[in-house]
This record gives C-alpha cells, sequence and structure tokens, in this order.
C-alpha cells in the first residue's frame, strides 16, 4: 500500500516535471497571466454578447436550428492550457473549418506538390461556393478553402476504398481535436439533400483533370466532414495543434507534420475568412478559419489558438460575434502578426 502510494507520488512528480521543462522550453505562450487571461476572455465575452447582428445560415436547412444566442470562447495554449467562456461546450458542425483538416491529410499523402498543381494557393476574389461558368478561366487559380478546391484536397486523401478514407479523415480530426468527434447526422443529411451545387463543381474539376478517383465519393467525405460536431473547446485545441508545431498539446500525439503546418497556416492567412480575408488579416493579422456553423478560429503561432462561436454570420458568412472577439483580443494583446514590437 505504502510503496504503491510512493510510485505514484513518484510518477505524478515525474510528469509535473515534465510538462514544467516542456513550458519552460516552449517559453510562456501567454501574452499575460493566466487570471488576466480569464479576465479579458470574460469582458469581451461580455462586451460583444449583446450584439445580435448577423444571421444564421440556413442555406442548409438544418443549421437554421442553431440558437443564435449562443456564444462561446475559447483559448487553447501550445503547452496545454485551456481556457472558456461562455457556450464554449455546445456542440455545432464544424462546415469549412473541416478543410483545414482534410488539407492536413491531403499533404501528408499527396504531398505539397500535388495540392499547389491541382487545387493552388490564390486569394480567387469569389465566393466560397463559386466556379461556375463565368469563373471557369480561373479554374486554375483556386485554394483549399473554396468548396470546389476543399473537394479536390479531399479527393487526394488516400485509402484503399470510401470506407477507410473516410476512417483515416476521420482519425485525423480526432488527433487535432484529441477525442473522437462524431458526425451531425441531421446536417449531414440536410446538407447531402442540398449539395447539388457541390457535386456540379466537383464533376467540373473531375472534367479539368484535378479531382482524383470517383468525385461523388469525394463530395459524401466532403460534406460528412463538414457535418462534424465540435465545441468551441474542440476548435480551439484543434488549433493549438497548428500553434504547436502540428503536435497536440494536450495527448502529445502528431496531429499533422511540422513541415506542413506554415503551408496550412499561410492558407489560413491568405483566405480563411471567405471573401473578407483581406479586412480580416488587416485589422486581426492571424491566421484564421470560419464556417457557416459559427465557428472560428484564429492562430497565433508558437502559442495558441482561439476559438469563437456564435451562429448568426455577417454577409461574408463569417460569425459576428467571433470576428469582433478574436479582432478585440488581437487588439489587446498586439497579436498581429506583423506589429513590431
Ligand atoms: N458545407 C458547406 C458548403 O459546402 C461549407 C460552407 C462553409 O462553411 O463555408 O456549402
Amino acid at each position: 500500500m505504502f510503496s504503491a502510494l510512493c510510485r505514484l507520488l513518484a510518477g505524478s512528480l515525474f510528469l509535473g516535471i515534465v510538462l514544467l521543462v516542456q513550458t519552460v522550453q516552449a517559453g510562456n505562450p501567454l501574452p499575460v497571466s493566466p487570471k488576466a487571461v480569464k479576465r479579458a476572455l470574460a469582458e469581451i465575452h461580455a462586451r460583444y454578447q449583446p450584439d445580435d447582428s448577423g444571421k444564421v445560415a440556413d442555406y442548409i436547412p438544418a443549421l437554421a436550428k442553431a440558437d443564435p444566442h449562443h456564444f462561446g470562447l475559447a483559448l487553447a495554449t501550445a503547452d496545454g492550457r485551456i481556457f472558456a467562456v461562455g457556450d464554449s461546450d455546445v456542440p455545432f458542425a464544424i462546415e469549412s473549418i473541416s478543410k483545414i483538416f482534410a488539407l492536413a491529410l491531403a499533404f501528408e499523402d499527396a504531398g505539397r506538390k500535388a495540392i499547389l498543381d491541382n487545387v493552388g494557393v490564390y486569394h480567387t476574389g469569389l465566393p466560397f461556393n463559386s466556379m461556375i461558368a463565368s469563373d471557369v478561366r480561373q479554374v486554375k487559380l483556386q485554394n483549399p478553402f473554396v468548396n470546389v478546391g476543399a473537394i479536390t484536397t479531399t479527393s487526394f486523401i488516400k485509402g484503399r476504398n470510401s470506407a477507410e478514407k473516410w476512417q483515416r479523415q476521420m482519425k485525423t480530426f480526432n488527433l487535432f481535436a484529441g477525442r473522437r468527434l462524431t458526425v451531425n447526422r441531421e446536417v449531414f443529411d440536410s446538407e447531402e439533400a442540398t449539395n447539388q451545387h457541390n457535386r456540379a463543381l466537383a464533376w467540373l474539376f473531375k472534367s479539368f483533370g484535378y479531382l482524383q478517383d470517383d468525385p461523388m465519393d469525394a463530395i459524401t467525405r466532403y460534406t460528412r466532414a463538414c457535418s462534424v460536431n465540435v465545441t468551441c473547446k474542440d476548435l480551439a485545441v484543434m488549433g493549438a495543434c497548428l500553434a504547436n508545431g502540428g503536435l497536440n498539446p494536450m495527448t502529445g500525439k502528431r496531429a499533422v507534420r511540422k513541415e506542413f503546418v506554415r503551408d496550412i497556416l499561410s492558407v489560413m492567412a491568405i483566405t480563411g475568412l471567405y471573401d473578407s480575408s483581406g479586412p480580416w488579416f488587416f485589422h486581426v493579422g492571424l491566421p484564421g478559419k470560419s464556417g457557416v456553423g459559427g465557428g472560428i478560429l484564429a492562430v497565433v503561432p508558437g502559442k495558441f489558438a482561439v476559438a469563437a462561436y456564435s451562429p448568426p454570420l455577417d454577409r461574408f458568412g463569417n460569425s459576428v460575434r467571433g470576428v469582433k472577439a478574436v479582432e478585440a483580443l488581437s487588439k489587446l494583446w498586439g497579436l498581429h502578426v506583423f506589429e513590431v514590437k
């Protein structure tokens, strides 16, 4: 009994030392004390909660059921700490933010060149679901975050069959989140029934020779990935993996190779917030990604990630409260990556 207790104490002491060494090696990722982080999140949350501008997405019918009052904020650090306020445990559909994690696996599976050659990293200046006839001349100027780019990216994920490809895709999502995520069946069915536009884009890209294998399989996996439920805390942890060079700071497991993290963050900086990526980067100065489910994620490389969830969207498709909250935090702590300190 006594020796078991000693072993337990020694074990905890060892773990404590390992965590301490990791923290010291990484340097303190927080710009202020943990207490001040909690205070800042609470203040910003209280400031924007009353803002009820924006509109919940309804072009995917199931998304329209989201509660417009929901508002959560979470921050996860590269050394494994998490801070959260508001509705940060409410599950919601990850939607477009899933494109980050499909891209991570496609980079792993197909390499950088395949993605650059077949999808590109252009700021398209076109809406996320574009690629209709009038845009055909832009065919080579896409990126992994417009729908057609993400569907093509998804088609590069390897596996002997569709089930194995999906299982590998989900495994990557889980590695990023540090837990088992699940698909929101209602959102998936709703999106599957209304995604004719995306199907047309997939076939078009198949005809151009960019999209691999069966376009309808890529569409199904893409749509399923968009329907994965996450919480604001999950998103913060997923972002913290990128802040931490691809290693999940909560589990110590690798989610993506370090060499691709810079690429992913670059795409987020170029085009993470649809057509307002320019103003976002100008004002916030961080690689970010939003989704029409109301989620938004921003990464401070080497330090931490901030996630917000609030369903009402601006005209570009970004969470109104989410954008305001992350911008406020960036200004408060001088997080813009071009800020000369
Ligand atoms: N699944 C959505 C679509 O394909 C993703 C849109 C988004 O969040 O931007 O329309």
